[in-house]
């Protein structure tokens, strides 16, 4: 399946827990003033892919924790994100995602986000907020975003939020 990529990460630490392939996908329609990372905006930006060079990537690496899904905006291609997903979590991986949408707007986006929403375990929700931003957050740029814990949310029916295991 096509996607469209602005760049590979295949062991990133910054983008959640443990040692993950990092996909930034490409396009992105939210435009947040500060955006860290402008070049993913242009939607014909990038590079074409086959998510089955993704995903022979994430085979690859034995020592990977998980798969992080960010951008770009992932939910703006989510058959193949979910593609990527679904390979991950094939091979015993967790999944995060990244969002410019807040998770309450994803639920309402069509049956492929709410395939892609159950296929990921944590999702980091909402756009950057100038404003809001701070350097001392885990895993995200602006107090605004969310770790959310989509296995606890979906098991409780209510926002759960992800926190790091304690040691
Ligand atoms: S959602 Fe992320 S990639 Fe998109 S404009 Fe906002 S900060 Fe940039």
């Amino acid at each position: 399946m096509d996607i469209r990529v602005n760049g590979i990460v295949q062991d990133s630490i910054v983008d959640g827990p443990g040692l993950r392939l990092a996909v930034f996908v490409q396009g992105c329609s939210h435009r947040c003033p500060g955006c860290h990372n402008p070049d993913t905006h242009d939607p014909t930006g990038g590079q074409a892919m086959d998510t089955a060079q993704i995903i022979s990537q994430l085979a690859e690496n034995p020592l990977l924790d998980g798969l992080t899904l960010s951008g770009g905006e992932p939910f703006e291609q989510p058959a193949a994100c979910l593609a990527l997903a679904e390979a991950a979590r094939a091979r015993g991986l967790n999944v995060w995602a990244y969002s410019g949408y807040p998770y309450e707007a994803l639920l309402g986006m069509g049956e492929t986000v709410q395939q892609l929403l159950r296929a990921c375990d944590v999702l980091v929700d909402g756009p950057f907020v100038l404003s809001q931003r701070s350097l001392e957050l885990d895993f995200r740029g602006s107090a605004n975003q969310r770790l959310i814990d989509l296995v606890q949310t979906r098991r409780q029916g209510r926002v759960v939020l992800w926190e790091r295991a304690a040691w």
